[in-house]
């Protein structure tokens, strides 16, 4: 980051935990592992503690706008990183953004649910995500949980089944999917990502941790954060993958209150 040149910047669209274990604290940490710079649109504030979900407090749709433009007419960004979005009418201040920046790439972590259960995006803002948002992506990133609710069934874990369901993500006019495999029940950790002619699979240890937290927020921020360096989706998953193990296994027996996070 100071070694000269000009700086990259990514713009996080997520909610703020308090903890700082996930969300817009682990996006920050990421994006700055990546060597890029992070500027924060806030969606939520939310109170997360060893029993879960504690408060969420969504921002509202038009300070959203408001934010999220003043970053985009004052600061040269070529990459979006969504994550917590909350409601239909903060996704489709998103969706009006992006028509009116097209040349603003976007990664979308399409987070639907909290580890702990609690719901992270209402039904109408996963319904509106499908319709606005996600045609509009570069690369989404759901784990196979997210995937099931954006494929609107379940047994995702079947392999043809995932194929067909990030397949029709792609026909919605997105550019990548990246199927993230931290949930699939053995093996090493296998991420597939499905292009429209093409299919790369990613694999790394399976970390044994219960310091999970924040995972899917870090990956895609240290994607969009590689992007923003101008490395090739690729390149910039493979390297991400790599950081994010690494974090994962000196963190495996930090000790903090619950779930810890895996991204310091
Ligand atoms: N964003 C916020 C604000 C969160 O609280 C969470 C999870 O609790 C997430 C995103 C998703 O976290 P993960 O990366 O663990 O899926």
């Amino acid at each position: 980051m100071r070694s000269g040149g000009s700086t990259s910047f990514v713009i996080t669209l997520s909610g703020s935990d308090a903890s700082g274990a996930a969300g817009l604290q682990a996006d920050n940490r990421a994006i700055h592992a990546a060597g890029a710079f992070p500027l924060n649109v806030v969606t939520a504030l939310t109170l997360q503690t060893e029993h879960g979900v504690e408060s969420i407090d969504l921002t509202p749709p038009e300070l959203v706008r408001m934010h999220l433009i003043g970053l985009l007419n004052t600061y040269p960004v070529s990459i979006i990183k969504a994550g917590m979005l909350g409601n239909a009418s903060i996704v489709n201040v998103l969706a009006e953004t992006l028509e009116q920046y097209p040349s603003v790439l976007l990664v979308l972590d399409p987070v639907i649910q909290a580890t702990s259960g609690r719901p992270l995006l209402n039904e109408e803002g996963v319904a509106a995500l499908l319709k606005n948002v996600i045609p509009r992506t570069f690369l989404v990133t759901p784990n196979l949980s997210e995937l099931e609710v954006l494929a609107g069934r379940k047994d995702i874990l079947n392999d043809p089944f995932e194929r067909v369901a990030a397949n029709d993500l792609l026909k919605t006019g997105c550019s990548a999917v990246l199927v993230k495999g931290g949930h699939r029940p053995e093996g090493p950790c296998l991420d597939r990502l499905y292009l429209s002619n093409d299919l790369i699979e990613f694999s790394s240890n399976r970390v044994s941790t219960r310091n999970t937290r924040g995972t899917g927020c870090a990956l895609a921020s240290l994607i969009a954060g590689g992007l923003a360096k101008g490395l090739n989706l690729e390149n910039s998953i493979m390297t991400s993958k790599q950081l994010l193990t690494s974090s994962l296994e000196a963190l495996a027996e930090f000790e903090w209150p619950g779930s810890g996070p895996a991204f310091l």
